[in-house]
C-alpha cells in the first residue's frame, strides 16, 4: 500500500482533478488517496463561520454560495451531475452557533474536504476506476480539541483496519490482479460520538503520515505545486536551489521553522515506522522531488525559512526572581493550555522572551500571564530562520532591516524582524 496525498492546490479545478486521475493510473499498487478541499475553500468556509459567528447571515449566505458556485464549476467541468447545493447544504446556515467557536467551525470547515473527495470520487468512479470513498470522521477517531485535534491512534488503526486491512489480505483480488483504491479526505476526523473534528491548518499531510503509520505503508507522497523541497520559498527568492533528500530531523526542522511544503506533524508517525516521505511536483509526475527518510546526508546548501505573523511577548516577574529556574514551568504551563505555539525563547535572569505564532489565542494567554508577570509584547513580526548560515548571509540578511533578536549556533541563525 502506498500513500498519496493531494493539496488543495493540485485539485483546484478539473484539469487538477484529471491530472491526478493520471497520477493514479501510472502505478499498479493499492492506494490511500488522501486529498485536501478544493483550492481556497478551507478559507472560504472560514469566512462563512466568522460571519454566521458574527451572525451576520446575509454575508455568510454570500460566502456560501461563492463556494457552491466554485464547486459546481468544477462539477460541470468534469462532466459530473453532483449538486453543490448538497455538499454545501442551506442547514449550514441555520446551525445553532453555540458558545463553542471551536466546535462550530469543525462542523462546517470540515466539509470542504468531504466534499472535494466526494467529487473527485465520482470522477474516478466515472472513468472507470474501482475507488472506494472513505469518510474519515468515523475512521480517524481524536479527542475533542476542536480546531486541533488529539488523534486516538490504536481506536483510528483498529477502525481503519476493520475497513482496509481485510482488503488488503484478500489473495482472490491478486489473483484477479486488481488493486485498492481509497479515496479519504485530509485534516479531518471524529469523537467517538461522532462529531466532526479537524487537526489544524494544513493538516492533510499529518493524515496521510498517520495513516500511512496505521498501515504499515510502503511510502507517502505529497504531490504539490513546487519541484519539491527547496532551499527557500520560490515566492520570494530568485534561484531556489531543489534539496533532493534530507533525515527526518532535518526535515521536521524545516517544517516546524515554518517551511510550508510541509505541516510539523507529519514526520514523527513516518519515522516511527522508517515510512519514507516524498515530495513531488504534481504537475511532472516523473520528476524525483524530494525523498525524506532515514539518512546520514546533511543539506549543503543554506536554507531560508520564513514564519509569519509572529509575536514576541517578553515576560518579567513582578517580584524581581529569577525567570528560569522559579517561572518556567508556570509560563510554559499558560502557554500550553492555551494553545499558543512558540516558535522561539530567549531568557536573561529576570526576563523571558517567546516568540509564537499570532492567532486568536493569544489574548487570553497574555491575560493570564499579565496575573503573575510584567508583559510586554511587539507584534507584526516574522521569524527569518537560515539553516546553514555563515557570517556573510547573515550580514546580508541583517542589512536593511530592523532586527529585534538574533540567536546564533553555528550552523543556524535565527532572526525575528519586523515586517
Ligand atoms: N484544507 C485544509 C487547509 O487548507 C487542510 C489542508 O489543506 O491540509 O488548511
Ligand atoms: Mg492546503
Amino acid at each position: 500500500m502506498k500513500v498519496y496525498k493531494f493539496g488543495g492546490a493540485s485539485v483546484k479545478d478539473a484539469a487538477g482533478i484529471e491530472n491526478l486521475k493520471c497520477i493514479l493510473s501510472m502505478t499498479k499498487d493499492n492506494l490511500m488517496v488522501v486529498i485536501s478541499a478544493m483550492g481556497k475553500t478551507t478559507n472560504g468556509l472560514e469566512t462563512v463561520v466568522n460571519q454566521l459567528w458574527e451572525h451576520n447571515n446575509p454575508a455568510a449566505q454570500t460566502a456560501l454560495q461563492t463556494i457552491r458556485d466554485y464547486h459546481q464549476t468544477i462539477i460541470r467541468d468534469l462532466g459530473l451531475t453532483l449538486s453543490a447545493k448538497e455538499l454545501f447544504p442551506d442547514t449550514i446556515l441555520q446551525m445553532p452557533v453555540g458558545t463553542n467557536y471551536d466546535r462550530f467551525y469543525d462542523q462546517i470547515v470540515s466539509l470542504g474536504e468531504l466534499a472535494s473527495t466526494r467529487i473527485i470520487h465520482a470522477y474516478l468512479v466515472a472513468q472507470g476506476m474501482d475507488a472506494e470513498w472513505l469518510d474519515m470522521t468515523h475512521i480517524l477517531r481524536t479527542d475533542s480539541t476542536f480546531r486541533e485535534a488529539g488523534v486516538d491512534i490504536p481506536a483510528s488503526q483498529e477502525a481503519l483496519s476493520r475497513k482496509v486491512g481485510k482488503s488488503l489480505e484478500d489473495a482472490s483480488l491478486r489473483v484477479r490482479g486488481e488493486r485498492l483504491v481509497y479515496i479519504a479526505q485530509g485534516f479531518i476526523g471524529g469523537t467517538e460520538d461522532g462529531q466532526r473534528t479537524t487537526l489544524g491548518r494544513e493538516g492533510s499531510d499529518y493524515t496521510a503520515a498517520l495513516v500511512a503509520n496505521m498501515l504499515d505503508a510502503e511510502s507517502v507522497t505529497i504531490w504539490k505545486d513546487v519541484p519539491g523541497i527547496l532551499n527557500a520559498d520560490p515566492r520570494l527568492v530568485e534561484n531556489t536551489v531543489l534539496i533532493d533528500e534530507l533525515s527526518y530531523i532535518e526535515a521536521v526542522e524545516l517544517a516546524y521553522s515554518g517551511a510550508q511544503v510541509i505541516h510539523p506533524k507529519t514526520i514523527r508517525p513516518l519515522e516511527n515506522k522508517r515510512i519514507p516521505l516524498y515530495v513531488k511536483p504534481f504537475g511532472d509526475p516523473t520528476a524525483a522531488g524530494s525523498i525524506i527518510h532515514a539518512t546520514d546526508k546533511k543539506i549543503d546548501v543554506p536554507v531560508y525559512i520564513w514564519r509569519k505573523n509572529q509575536l514576541l511577548i517578553t515576560l518579567r516577574a513582578k517580584d524581581f526572581s529569577f525567570m528560569l529556574e522559579e517561572s518556567l514551568s508556570h509560563i510554559f504551563d499558560i502557554i500550553h493550555r492555551h494553545r499558543l505555539k512558540v516558535s522561539l525563547i530567549q531568557s536573561s535572569a529576570v526576563t523571558i522572551s517567546v516568540c509564537v505564532d499570532n492567532t486568536r489565542y493569544v489574548q487570553d494567554a497574555m491575560n493570564e500571564l499579565q496575573s503573575a508577570y510584567r508583559v510586554t509584547y511587539n507584534e507584526g513580526l516574522n521569524l527569518l530562520t537560515i539553516r546553514g548560515t555563515s557570517p556573510d548571509i547573515l550580514r546580508q540578511e541583517q542589512e536593511g532591516r530592523e532586527v529585534l533578536l538574533t540567536q546564533l549556533t553555528r550552523r543556524t541563525a535565527r532572526l525575528v524582524v519586523k515586517r
